[in-house]
């Protein structure tokens, strides 16, 4: 397929210089975005369009087989007379996701009318349990390996309190069934089914410590990453019980269905920077001219540039070999859905997707003419990413409005990111106090986390070998475990 960079060669220059430098400051931009989608909840009172999108988003959740970002999985769903055609892209292993969801939907289709008449749904349901326990056996055995050093710490823990009482030993027995071994695929099985059953425990959601049974937030510390993992351990059960009610009680969203792949392409190299670089450069290029609020900003991050080498971290990143852009799953199938004009059931045009968007693709569907749902989104800033093929003037010109827009928002948040830092910072006392600049960087940018971290760690001696690893996008996923909605889903 042509590429659409012809019209946008200085476009995406400015839009990577951009959100290279709002990646410098931090990746996280601001809280979890809910869109348009549906809450977790219970199924047994949603509509046919509800239940349509939570079967989409299960379906993904189990195409999406490694951790990572290589997997991650969109699916939409098309209306056609024979029944819905479900569109399927994912950055790679597209082929074997594609022949997974296929025999999922036959045995939906197929198998589950048998059952039902035989009264023996929950067969059905164990078999497409294993189905999906044995599609994700690596993915469920990175989350036992991830969870045990946590399971070990409370322990730990339990074993020096001077007087366990009643409730740390059940603590510790709670505990201590996490810690069964993998072996047949069997165990694997067995293992998230424990984790589907203690997923409602008090261990994980009561608001105090059940070692000293002190009041606590679940906010950190080891509790809180079990939550994580158990949650993320208990996907495959839970999609199974989703996906036999969705066939049992709504045959119309599996009856006839098809599969139609959509691959988002390969990686691209990453844009060149324009020679000579600099942060003036950028910031004249983020104001109107002659802008009074240009001087104002280019002093702060000037200012933050002395303090936490920003203008080396975006140079270091424009140089790392790894980084390499390419189009989110969810933004092919869109773009292609909306070329095709193709149409929807209640003219829902939902794309589901394994993972939350990142901060780039939300605000391109949030921008989009096609009037898509907004999805949630996690509102990170992943440098591996592109805006997808488009092909025709008419689509140019309406990719180039987006784009714009999308660059509008990145330096919006670059100036708040800056400005706030830069005025945390003028408020503190000066380093009078014995504290040095790095030190008052670092306890008063909350706005910056990332930033606050990288300044600290250049003010000792890992200062150099900091500065790549900190800007690097080759070390991170398209969608790193962070970026999964963690926890445990307290009402299913
Ligand atoms: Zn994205």
């Amino acid at each position: 397929m042509e590429r659409s960079l012809q019209l946008q060669p200085k476009l995406m220059r400015r839009f990577y210089e951009v959100l290279v430098l709002l990646r410098v400051l931090s990746q996280v931009q601001g809280a979890k975005l809910c869109g348009d989608t549906l809450e977790e909840g219970g199924f047994d009172h949603l509509g046919a369009m509800e239940m349509r999108r939570k079967t989409m988003y299960h379906l993904c959740v189990m195409c999406d087989y490694l951790k990572g970002g290589d997997t991650v999985t969109a699916i939409a769903s098309e209306n056609i007379p024979c029944g819905p055609r479900y569109w399927i892209a994912a950055n790679d292993h597209l082929e074997k996701i594609k022949c997974f969801l296929i025999e999922v939907l036959k045995m939906l289709e197929t198998q589950v009318e048998m059952e039902a008449y035989n009264s023996e749904l929950h067969v059905f349901e164990q078999r497409l349990f294993a189905k999906f326990v044995s599609f994700q056996k690596a993915r469920i055995k990175q989350y036992w390996k991830l969870l045990q050093p946590h399971v070990e710490t409370e322990l730990k823990r339990i074993a020096l309190s001077p007087e366990p009482r009643d409730n740390a030993s059940e603590y510790r027995e709670w505990l201590r069934a996490f810690k069964s071994p993998l072996t047949t695929l069997d165990s694997y099985s067995q293992f998230s089914q424990l984790a589907y059953d203690k997923r409602r425990s008090r261990f994980l959601r009561v608001a105090y410590d059940p070692i000293t049974m002190e009041a606590v937030t679940m906010e950190s510390g080891p509790r809180k990453d079990i939550r994580h993992y158990v949650g993320r351990l208990c996907a495959p059960r839970r999609a199974a019980t989703l996906l036999t009610y969705a066939a049992a009680n709504h045959p119309a969203l599996f009856e006839g269905s098809s599969v139609q792949c959509h691959s988002s392409g390969s990686t691209s190299k990453p844009p060149a920077a324009r020679g000579g670089l600099t942060l003036e450069g950028i910031s004249a290029r983020m104001f109107p001219n002659g802008s009074p609020a240009l001087l104002e900003f280019r002093g702060a991050l000037q200012s933050l540039d002395s303090k936490g080498s920003i203008l080396a971290r975006v140079l270091s990143q424009y140089q790392d070999q790894k980084w390499r852009p390419r189009v989110h799953a969810e933004l092919a199938l869109l773009e292609v859905l909306h070329e095709r004009k193709c149409s929807f059931y209640d003219n829902d045009k939902y794309i589901a997707c394994s993972k939350a968007a990142c901060f780039c693709c939300y605000h391109y569907i949030c921008g989009h003419q096609g009037t898509f749902t907004r999805p949630p989104s996690h509102n990170k800033i992943y440098l591996n990413w592109e805006p997808p093929d488009v092909r025709g003037q008419a689509r140019y010109s309406e990719q180039r409005n987006i784009m714009n827009g999308l660059t509008v928002q990145v330096r919006q948040a670059v100036i708040e990111k800056v400005l706030n830092a830069h005025r945390s910072i003028k408020w503190h006392p000066d380093s009078s106090t014995g504290i040095t600049p790095s030190v008052v960087f670092l306890s008063e940018s909350e706005v910056s986390p990332d930033l606050a971290r990288q300044s600290s760690s250049m003010s000792g001696s890992s200062r150099a070998s900091s500065q790549g690893s900190q800007s690097s996008a080759g070390s991170e996923s398209h969608e790193s475990e962070d970026c999964e909605d963690g926890g445990v889903s307290l009402v299913q």
